[in-house]
């Protein structure tokens, strides 16, 4: 291995060396081979896929998602989505409903792939879900791909505006157009993936995003786990000539290959320890700033059957939002915020055995199931997750067989990349939403000869969607290999 940091030398082995393998290392390596440079990923897991493994954490034969489960992001990624990754084994399954949301009355709000269903569904509130969400849908490929990266000029004004309007709301004021207890419960469980109190500035825009999400893309699992996304995308890599090093852990500059570029699929901390002394200071101290979220609590069980939910329709969802009425997932996710734990969490749960049968062996089942907790927490959260599955699925800890249960120290030790448990590689609020590690109008260039953030923490942010690498990517052709849009092979 080489020793020495040589950006930007002609003598440069790699054109670029990704740190990372997560979706948004494998994305940008894929961007930059697209346009035939010679790339090397290089992984401290013995795996590729950051937040995209799936592992038998239990028993052989049981695959579990450690991290990402359900992918609306990813089948709506402008990048992903043109990439040939079914010719790389990606399969997608859609269940029949995106999410249910079962409330403590015995019956259910359910987010199908159908709008219309959705809105029936919704009984008085039907009209309101359809003003409120047709708009989006009809525009959903001009809004993705203004919303998905960094501030700048967007390409489809009109279509942004009147998304913005609504989306910059906070989820506690565009919840007052719902009429229904079911209305506004769905809505809560929508703006809480913001992992943010309800009554911040634009929660709305997120849990408008995943209703959109689900009547253009959907809201799909991928047919033997989130593995195989990774797994696909490493394989396109591949074929384009790039190289691949697991068990590969950058501790300094000088454990990277010799290379003209580098692009970190890492949060600040870690770039901090990493190129820290490259920085300039006022850089530096900026990074230093940046702010992380809350963390997660994660469940994944064996079971001996489906969970025997109230309403039996929940089964035909691959998501399920737990939490009960739009007030109590508000209050919880504020008092996350404010670092202290609730005892009625908002839970989300995946149950993708359901409707992908390569999950587990004969007819068991396996779920997954997170809660929000304070950054860094070290509380055990397993028996009010399991608490708050048993209120709507009376018996549900009749049919556990066994479980693995995850905090946020296990989740950092699991990949550095969640500071404290944080899943979105920086909290999301309006001051970081865009303008990520730091409100430059190219925040991916690091202001030091070659270096480059790639990961969630620059926009347009947190989950499985690689457009985080993909905008990187094109800042380095730019930047350092002066090859601007014209010039590309590869284009949106
Ligand atoms: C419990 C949980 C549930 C989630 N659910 C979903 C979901 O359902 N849908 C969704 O879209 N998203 C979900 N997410 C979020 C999603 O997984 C992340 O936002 C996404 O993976 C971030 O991608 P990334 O490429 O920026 O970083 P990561 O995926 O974190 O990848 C970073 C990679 O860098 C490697 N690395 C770290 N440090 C070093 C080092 N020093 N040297 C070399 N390599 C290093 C890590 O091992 C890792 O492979 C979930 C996450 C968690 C934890």
């Amino acid at each position: 291995m080489n020793t020495v940091y040589h950006v930007n030398s002609n003598l440069s082995k790699y054109d670029a060396v990704v740190v990372g393998s997560g979706p948004n290392g494998l994305a940008a390596a894929i961007r930059l081979a697209l346009e035939g440079l010679k790339v090397k990923v290089v992984e401290a897991s013995e795996t590729v896929g950051g937040g995209m493994r799936t592992k038998e954490l239990i028993s052989a034969g049981y695959k579990h998602d450690v991290c990402s489960a359900i992918h609306p992001l990813a089948v709506s990624s402008p990048f992903l989505k043109k990439l040939p990754l079914s010719n790389y084994g990606l399969e997608w399954i859609k269940p029949e409903y995106a999410a249910a949301h079962p409330l403590d009355d015995g019956e259910a709000a359910f987010l199908s792939h159908d709008l219309s269903e959705t809105a029936f569904l919704l009984g008085e509130d039907e009209e309101t879900y359809k003003k409120l969400v047709s708009p989006i849908v009809n525009k959903w490929d001009n809004l993705t791909e203004d919303f998905l990266g960094p501030l700048s000029i967007p390409k489809h004004p009109l279509s942004l505006a009147s998304f913005g309007l609504k989306g910059l709301l906070p989820a506690s004021l565009l919840k007052r157009k719902f009429k229904t207890e079911k209305g506004q419960a769905l809505f809560a469980g929508m703006a809480a993936h913001s992992i943010l109190p309800l009554n911040s500035v634009a929660t709305s825009a997120i849990g408008l995003v995943f209703y959109g999400a689900a009547h253009t893309g959907g809201w799909p699992l991928p047919k033997g786990g989130s593995q195989n996304i990774a797994d696909a995308m490493a394989g396109y890599f591949l074929s384009l000539g790039g190289e691949i090093e697991t068990s590969h852990r950058v501790s300094s500059l000088k454990d990277i290959p010799e290379t003209k570029t580098i692009l970190f699929d890492l949060t600040p901390k870690q770039v901090i320890r990493i190129a820290g002394d490259v920085l300039p200071p006022s850089y530096k101290n900026k990074l230093s700033t940046f702010r992380y979220g809350s963390g997660v609590f994660k469940v994944d069980y064996i079971l001996k059957s489906p969970v025997p939910w109230r309403d039996e329709n929940c089964l035909k969802a691959g998501t399920v939002h737990l939490g009960g009425k739009f007030e109590e997932i508000a209050e919880s996710e504020k008092m996350i915020s404010e670092g202290i734990h609730s005892d009625n969490p908002f839970v989300l749960v995946a149950q993708q055995s359901l409707f992908d049968k390569t999950r587990t062996p004969e007819d068991k089942h396996t779920l997954w199931a997170y809660c929000h907790v304070p950054n860094g927490s070290t509380r055990d959260m397993t028996e009010i997750i399991e608490n708050q599955i048993e209120r709507f699925a009376p018996g549900f800890k009749d049919v556990i067989e066994s479980r693995f249960a995850m905090n946020t120290a296990d989740f950092e030790n699991y990949n550095e990349n969640y500071i404290g448990g944080d899943i979105n590689g920086g909290r999301q609020d309006i001051t970081q939403l865009f303008s990520r590690p730091v409100s430059f109008i190219d925040p991916y260039n690091i202001p030091a000869k070659g270096l480059y953030f790639c990961s969630s923490s620059t926009p347009p942010g947190g989950g499985v969607h690689g457009m985080c690498g993909f905008h990187a990517a094109n800042s380095v052709l730019k930047n350092e290999f002066g090859r601007s849009k014209s010039d590309w092979n590869f284009n949106l």
